[in-house]
């Protein structure tokens, strides 16, 4: 049966006529699906009794049950463990800022670029997500809190350029103007830098942020905690990232994880600033949250604020990012891991 969730709008109208059913039922079915977000056939209460139960037969609606939540008594953020029609558990984490709700969805389940410090990868990767497991995070999420979500960041397990179809399926869905209508500006992708993946991404057409991970200043020191800069060469992820700030207009994030001893040198900020030197770009310094399965510690706040400062005067935008939800495991994948490693939570 097709996952009519992740079809898009003129994908259903080819299939209403297949069935033969006129198009602007297309546009009806679209706008339950996206716009009011419903769970089932049955809330389609403008469409007939037997016209939904031609569609039951004919196509499936793809859900995410949430199997347990955990609420950050520190900020309100709400980590999920949602399951998946196959069984498969994934995590997504909702969080409150001043201009509203921001959701961290997974691309895949599992993750394959094998990151050191990332708790995600450790078991390699299971499966992608279709693009209606990622809207389902969102969606299913809105239905039980009752919240509408106006953020979408893709920082969650799995890797989005190693999954590209279905995550631009995800993002158009979740633009339409016909449907949830997100502002591809209020949507960011993460990538830990694969050049063909930002290529492409920039000749989309879709005016998302894209945040590269970075997390060190040069090749070698990148290539001992991310496996994928062994064949994605610093100088070439940079010239891309410069090419979808020409082709986007949209600054580039990079993320920089600091590890004490590893990548938070004095010598570490001089070298960023010199790699990314006149480039329309903000960096996100993250204390690395640290998970039990690796050696690797947060830097000091000495050496973190002493790294941003370096940056500061050489005229870098950079932030440092809020830790949310520390309390509730989370940083990518740990709560998952947890749970797969228990039965009891
Ligand atoms: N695969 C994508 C998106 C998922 S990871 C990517 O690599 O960007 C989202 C972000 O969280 C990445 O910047 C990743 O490097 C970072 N991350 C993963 N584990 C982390 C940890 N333990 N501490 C801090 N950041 C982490």
């Amino acid at each position: 049966m097709k996952d009519i969730r992740s079809l898009y709008l003129s994908e259903l109208k080819e299939e209403m006529k297949a069935i033969g059913e006129p198009a602007f039922r297309a546009d009806q079915i679209f706008s339950w699906l996206h716009e009011k977000r419903v769970a089932s056939f049955d809330e389609m209460t403008n469409l007939s009794k037997d016209l939904r139960k031609k569609l039951s037969e004919n196509f499936e609606l793809i859900g995410a049950k949430e199997v347990t939540r955990l609420t950050s008594k520190i900020d309100g953020t709400v980590k999920f463990l949602y399951g998946l029609s196959d069984g498969q558990i994934i995590e997504s984490v909702l969080m409150e800022y001043k201009h509203g709700h921001s959701m961290c969805v997974s691309s895949q389940v599992g993750c394959r670029m094998g990151c050191r410090f990332c708790a995600s990868t450790i078991d390699g990767l299971v499966r992608n997500l279709t693009a209606s497991e990622i809207l389902e995070q969102i969606y299913e999420t809105e239905r039980s809190m009752g919240i509408t979500v106006s953020n979408i960041v893709i920082m969650g397990s799995g890797e989005p350029m190693d999954n590209y179809d279905n995550v631009i399926r995800f993002i158009r869905l979740v633009s339409d103007e016909k449907g949830k209508n997100i502002s591809a500006r209020n949507i960011t992708l993460s990538t830990c830098g694969l050049v063909a993946g930002i290529d492409r991404l920039s000749e989309e057409g879709l005016p998302i942020t894209l945040a590269l991970s970075l997390h060190a200043p040069n090749d070698d020191l990148r290539q001992t905690i991310m496996p994928i800069a062994k064949s994605q060469k610093l100088t070439d992820v940079i010239v891309a990232c410069e090419r979808y700030f020409e082709k986007t207009s949209r600054r580039v994030t990079f993320e920089y994880s600091l590890i004490s001893g590893v990548n938070d040198s004095a010598s570490c900020a001089e070298e960023l600033c010199s790699l990314i030197h006149g480039m329309n770009a903000h960096v996100n310094l993250i204390p690395v949250n640290e998970i039990k399965e690796r050696e690797y510690k947060k830097a000091q706040d000495s050496s973190i604020s002493k790294f941003k400062n370096i940056l500061e005067k050489k005229r870098i935008n950079v932030t440092i990012r809020r830790s949310m939800g520390t309390d509730i495991d989370a940083a990518c994948g740990q709560l998952r891991r947890r749970y797969m490693s228990s039965s009891v939570l």
